[in-house]
């Protein structure tokens, strides 16, 4: 039934007829040491200039593996120091349930940024770069790192950009999967601020380091660094990004940076680390819902825009700070934020060990239909795109409501498991590992079997309390 598009793929692997085998099973980089150099921008011109936007490497994809490694790593030390107070499953799952929900417009378009760089390239460029230059590779570095700032600064001035970017700042923890709790409306506006590269910059050396800016910010978001020493004058380190997503006055607005934190220094909004950092929104949104964290602030805008008086107000809402209202400075007021008072606890109601560990399992198994999707999407007919993206945005939807505690989630398992159950029976869903499908497919018969007997419970119940 799982229809294969062999004459697109862009690295077919020859398998053997009747042999069960995913094309992005074969890792060619697993283990490859330049992955882990990548995650550090420690790169050379030498190896990372290509001709064509074509041979650029998809280093993100590449980069997953040790992402997933260097978390690991993170939760055992944390398991080790703290008893696991800096990583708490609910918020974890959360982040990377953003992650996920962010990259899925990639299946349907390329990405905004490079495509409407590509366009600019095209038709208005002023001179051109050579692609193998070093000198080339270095000025886009400086480029890319300063087009970065200045849209992370307009991300926290700009109301309007503020309403994607919350996104990424609405954990109350502080751990590598903050990196990864991104927004999905970010990328319609971050393109805007590397145009003036376009001028001369080939769109092949700006694919590279676009890339290369971001995996930078990954290894940043962790409480185990604590002080780099010198390189903290010259590198955005964690300790100056924890200033970052701080929600202490001192924190606010300050450090911006994405590689190099000489941007901050330059132009005004370095903050070195001092207080205890506490984490997250001056207002925190108390939600582990996915479809409230991505988008609960732009009805929040539209009311605030349709409530204020007269149009300069209203554009104002739109394009001043997220704390400016009449009458106060651009950016708002300091003294109008909640107060720090060292007692805050972030958002973690209490649920039951086991429903911890079912949430976990299943969502192990949608990181492993997610990670075929977007490796294989080229090779997958539209039909299993079509299913899995359903797939994927039903689980996110679903596990978000029971991590939330939500009065529904029963009913909306169930209906997702149902759907799961109908996936592997018609063959769209393979595992990675091929000798688990069979017990993939008892553990999802169970919890179509627990979950409609909690729905005939919760039901039964009702009616009594009605009666
Ligand atoms: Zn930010
Ligand atoms: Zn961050």
């Amino acid at each position: 039934m799982c229809e294969e598009k062999e004459e697109e793929s862009s690295s077919k692997v020859q398998t053997p007829v009747g042999v069960h085998k995913r094309p992005s099973d074969i890792n060619a980089h697993l283990f490859n040491p330049t992955g882990v150099r990548m995650l550090f921008s420690l790169m050379t011109p030498n190896e990372s200039s290509f001709a064509t936007v074509q041979e650029v490497p998809k280093y993100v994809n590449q980069a997953t593996p040790y992402f997933f490694g260097l978390i690991l790593l993170e939760i055992i030390l944390d398991l080790l120091k703290t008893n696991g107070r800096r990583i708490k499953i609910n918020d974890f799952i959360t982040s990377l349930s953003a992650g996920m929900m962010s990259r899925l417009p990639q299946l349907m378009m390329r990405s905004l940024e490079l495509s409407v760089y590509i366009y600019v390239w095209n038709n208005f460029r002023l001179l051109e770069l050579p692609w193998d230059s070093a000198w080339t590779w270095w000025l886009t570095f400086l480029g890319v790192d300063m087009g970065y700032y200045w849209f992370h600064r307009f991300a926290h001035e700009l109301n309007i950009l503020w309403a994607a970017h919350q996104v990424h700042h609405s954990s109350e923890y502080y751990n590598l999967s903050t990196a990864l709790r991104q927004s999905v409306t970010q990328q319609f506006s971050s393109w805007a601020f590397y145009l003036p590269l376009a001028l001369m910059v080939p769109p092949s050396v700006f694919a590279v380091h676009v890339q290369f800016n971001l995996l930078y910010q990954f290894w940043i978001h962790t409480e185990l660094v604590k002080d780099l020493g010198p390189l903290e004058w010259i590198l955005n380190t964690p300790s100056h990004h924890r200033v970052h997503h701080g929600r202490n006055p001192y924190c606010i607005d300050k450090n911006y940076a994405g590689i190099l934190i000489i941007w901050d220094r330059m132009f005004g909004t370095f903050a070195p680390e001092s207080d205890k950092v506490v984490y997250g929104l001056t207002h925190p949104i108390g939600t582990f819902e996915i479809w409230t964290v991505e988008f609960l602030y732009y009805p929040y805008l539209w009311q605030r825009f349709w409530e204020a008086e007269g149009i300069s107000n209203k554009l104002s809402v739109i394009l001043k700070g997220p704390g400016w209202t009449p009458g106060k400075p651009r950016l708002g007021d300091i003294a109008d934020i909640p107060q720090i008072t060292g007692k805050e606890r972030p958002h973690n109601p209490a649920w039951s060990p086991a429903m911890q560990v079912y949430v976990v399992v299943h969502f192990l198994l949608l990181l492993d239909v997610y990670n075929h999707l977007l490796m294989d999407q080229m090779i997958l007919s539209e039909m299993t795109v079509l299913l899995l993206t359903a797939h994927v945005l039903l689980s996110l939807t679903s596990l978000g409501f029971l991590i939330d505690q939500r009065a529904n989630a029963a009913e909306m398992e169930m209906l997702r498991c149902v759907f799961i159950m109908a996936l592997q029976r018609f063959g769209y869903v393979k595992p990675l590992v091929p000798l688990l499908a069979f017990p993939i497919e008892v553990f999802v018969l169970i919890s179509v079997v627990y979950w409609s007997l909690q729905c005939v419970n919760q039901r039964t119940n009702r009616m009594k309390k009605q009666n």
